[in-house]
């Protein structure tokens, strides 16, 4: 492919398989995707992002978008084609006194959170730093903060958007509100947004941390953990269980609680019940700023291991789900290798599901399969155990899955992640993106329409 014509037109970087950086810019979270794009055009503002997707719809090229890197499925990188690199789009503006901040999309959480906590205040972001603000936000995004202030796209206000055309919109409440709707959840899929504007919370402290057990003890702690989420929860209070590893390799259950209100004294108490449950062999709960917590986890997760993950919603946790997910987490094939119950309740889920784009709203426990390893001789073995625990949850399964934690080969359950809303998203995704120029995402099919 020559990108001649695209480098009269474009500012940033454009890496070819040449190029110094190439080999850095090519790797992602995820150690097994090894794709060799003819070309990563590292995109250093709105227009350069532009000038790219006019030559790819010039040529008839489908670019992949790169945000953070981290989506499983290695969506953000296409063999031999061409990779619309956000990542060197870094800005953020804080606007204390309205409560937002607009940042661009090359942005991860680390470096988001930072900017919003200078002035006490933070929005929805995920579980780890070193995710993409992009490609989380735009699948929905789950976090520390959603029981308090909803799901990060419910806290987003505007998208600054390149839509397949090449044109630069924004979508808002009062522009483009059908886009508007469509990107809380809808992903990749219409078109590369190059900013966001969100809406943010005062937030100083959190008490937060792991409470460890033997994994062995892992039934009566999770039947705990069950009772204890379903007891009704105040929004400020998350709870996950996690069957993980501590660092020097003994196979933990964990329960991470996150408190987010501002009354650290009923945040204690509310806690409390689960710091006294047992006799864990490390409670590590403390009061500590929201940016630690969110690099709490980032070891457990590093990049460059090989992964293969499956999810999906589960309602509740009867006695045979937690023997079925206790045995599993026994038989773990790799020692770090997490399986993760994820506690939604609160403000994410008050928002009705046709709200937005992200339909998931009821009550529930998102549970999160992360096979990880890495050697890759052994990528059948820990991807069979992945595949293996997700088919015996299936009983206790609410058909429903978030988009972001699908994986490469399941093109099959995109539907699921949208429930009712996916044929609204179809007519949007038709009447903008109707050729289906970005397709490299878990993909929404067009319905092609005349655009509004
Ligand atoms: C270790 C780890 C922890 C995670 N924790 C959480 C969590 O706590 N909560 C949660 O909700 N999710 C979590 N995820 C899932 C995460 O939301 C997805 O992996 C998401 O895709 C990451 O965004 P990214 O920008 O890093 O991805 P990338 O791999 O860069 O992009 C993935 C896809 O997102 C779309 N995209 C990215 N940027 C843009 C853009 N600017 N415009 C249009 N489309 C774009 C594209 O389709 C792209 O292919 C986690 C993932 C990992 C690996």
């Amino acid at each position: 492919m020559d990108f001649t014509a695209l480098r009269s037109d474009f500012s940033g970087e454009i890496l070819t398989p040449q190029s110094a950086g190439y080999e850095a810019a090519r790797k992602i979270w995820n150690g097994m995707i090894d794709r060799r794009p003819a070309a990563i055009a590292r995109c250093t503002g709105p227009e350069d992002v532009a000038a790219a997707v006019r030559f790819a719809a010039d040529r008839d090229i489908y670019p992949a978008i790169r945000g953070g890197g981290h989506n499983v499925a290695g969506l953000a990188m296409v063999e031999d084609g061409l990779v619309i690199d956000l990542s060197p789009m870094k800005s953020i503006a804080v606007d204390a006194a309205k409560l937002t901040a607009t940042a661009q999309t090359g942005l991860t959480w680390g470096e988001f959170d930072p900017a919003t906590q200078a002035h006490g205040l933070a929005t929805t972001g995920g579980l780890v730093s070193t995710t993409g603000i992009a490609g989380l936000t735009l699948g929905g995004g789950i976090g520390w903060l959603m029981g308090r202030c909803g799901l990060v796209c419910d806290n987003t206000l505007a998208y600054e958007i390149v839509i397949a055309s090449g044109e630069r919109i924004r979508a808002s409440a009062d522009e483009h509100p059908d886009l508007f709707w469509a990107l809380k959840g809808g992903g990749g899929n219409f078109g590369v947004v190059t900013s966001i504007t969100y809406r943010l919370h005062p937030l100083i402290s959190m008490i937060a941390g792991l409470i460890l057990h033997p994994l062995d003890r892992a039934r009566e702690v999770l039947s705990f953990y069950r009772d204890f989420v379903q007891s009704g929860l105040p929004d400020e209070l998350i709870v996950y269980a996690a069957a993980m590893s501590t660092p020097d390799g003994m196979p933990v259950i964990a329960m991470l609680p996150a408190w987010s209100g501002s009354d650290l004294a009923a945040g204690e108490r509310a806690i409390a019940p689960l710091r006294n449950f047992g006799a864990p062999i490390a409670d590590l709960v403390t009061v500590m700023p929201y940016v630690a917590l969110q690099q709490m986890i980032d070891g457990g997760v590093p990049h460059g291991l090989r992964s293969y993950w499956k999810s999906g919603f589960v309602r509740e946790l009867p006695d045979a789900a937690i023997d079925t997910f206790v045995d599993f987490a026994q038989q773990r094939t790799s020692r770090h290798s997490i399986a993760i119950l994820e506690h939604m309740h609160g403000a994410a889920t008050r928002v009705a599901p046709e709200a937005t784009a992200f339909s998931m709203r009821s009550e529930g426990l998102d549970l999160v399969l992360i096979g990880l390893w890495s050697d890759p001789a052994e990528d059948a073995r820990h991807t069979a155990w992945t595949r293996s625990f997700f088919a015996a949850m299936n009983p206790w399964s609410m058909g429903a899955v978030y988009v972001n934690a699908l994986d490469d080969d399941e093109a099959s359950r995109v539907p699921q992640a949208y429930g009712r809303n996916y044929t609204r998203l179809s007519g949007i995704k038709g009447r903008y993106d109707s050729e289906n120029r970005f397709r490299r995402n878990h993909n929404i099919a067009p319905v092609k329409q005349a655009m509004a």
